[in-house]
């Protein structure tokens, strides 16, 4: 088995795009296990109310499930909503469950409210014996302060892309929050990685929207990328990750390319968004 060079410092990442349906939970599971299974020990916190990287990751959720809910209610320490998944020793996962659907409203009212995830995610990880190298959380596809909590708790923002006409459109309003939330929130906070998903060579539009990503993020986006695949999107059906699931398919070696890509290039970035816009 290849193991990836490991970063030293825990990679915490966002997974996010304001748009839903382009990726963002498949992108998360299955990134997630490719560097499990290249060595790394990884976090999924599943912060969409949807609970569907928890189902992917085979991770009970349940209203009484203890979740990320609790966790950002200050009522449970991430360790206490911490699961192993089915997919892999290395992959562990916090779960979501539908209470966090309301925690949008609950959390106007508490102080820190932005800060809730970072805080706990930064005891838990001060605390754990066990080093964690990536921590990857998925977003809901909207910009409530679900999405500002992982903003402040994340280093990096992982961008995937759906290569259709509209792609770039609802990409500058992202830039804009993104720059909102490092001048107010989180200065740390970078754009790292692009990844172009659904991806159909046989396509002019695909590979014209690829080659206009490229050119506005040369240093962002991934040389791989993530085919349409039917293996993929089968896969949660039975609560698994492409790599479990079928993990000779095409999809699982595209997301097992990017996960050496991610790897090998580090948390390189450029934080300035400022240029790109
Ligand atoms: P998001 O989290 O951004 O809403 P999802 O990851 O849930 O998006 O993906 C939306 C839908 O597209 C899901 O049904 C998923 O199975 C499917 N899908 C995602 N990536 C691929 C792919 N590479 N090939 C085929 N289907 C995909
Ligand atoms: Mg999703």
């Amino acid at each position: 088995e290849t193991v990836s060079p490991l970063p030293e410092a825990t990679r915490i990442l966002t997974v996010s795009n304001q748009k839903g349906g382009v990726g963002k939970t498949t992108t998360t599971v299955n990134l997630a296990s490719a560097l499990a299974r290249r060595g790394a020990r990884v976090l999924v916190i599943d912060l969409d109310p949807q609970g569907n990287a928890s189902t992917a990751l085979g991770v009970p959720h349940r209203p009484e499930v203890t979740s990320v809910y609790d966790v950002l209610l200050g009522d449970s320490g991430l360790a206490d909503a911490l699961q192993p998944t089915t997919d892999h020793e290395n992959l562990w996962c916090v779960p979501s469950t539908i209470n966090l659907a309301g925690a949008e409203i609950e959390l106007v009212s508490l102080v820190a409210r932005e800060q809730r995830l970072r805080t706990a995610l930064q005891a838990f990880l001060a605390e754990s014996e066990d080093t964690y190298h990536y921590v990857f959380i998925d977003c809901p596809p909207s910009l409530g302060l679900l999405t500002v909590n992982a903003f402040v708790a994340a280093d990096e923002v992982l961008i995937p892309i759906q290569c259709e006409y509209y792609a770039l459109e609802g990409l500058s309003q992202l830039l804009g929050n993104i720059q909102l939330i490092q001048k107010h929130l989180n200065p740390d906070l970078s754009i790292s990685t692009i990844l172009l998903t659904m991806y159909d060579a046989r396509t002019n539009l695909a590979q014209e929207v690829a080659s206009e990503v490229r050119a506005h993020f040369p240093d962002q986006v991934l040389g791989a990328v993530i085919p349409r695949s039917v293996r993929i999107s089968e896969a949660p059906s039975y609560g698994q990750t492409v790599h479990a699931y079928d993990g000779a398919s095409i999809g699982a070696l595209a997301y097992l390319e990017a996960a050496a890509e991610m790897a090998e290039r580090g948390a390189k970035v450029d934080s300035s968004t400022e240029r790109q816009n």
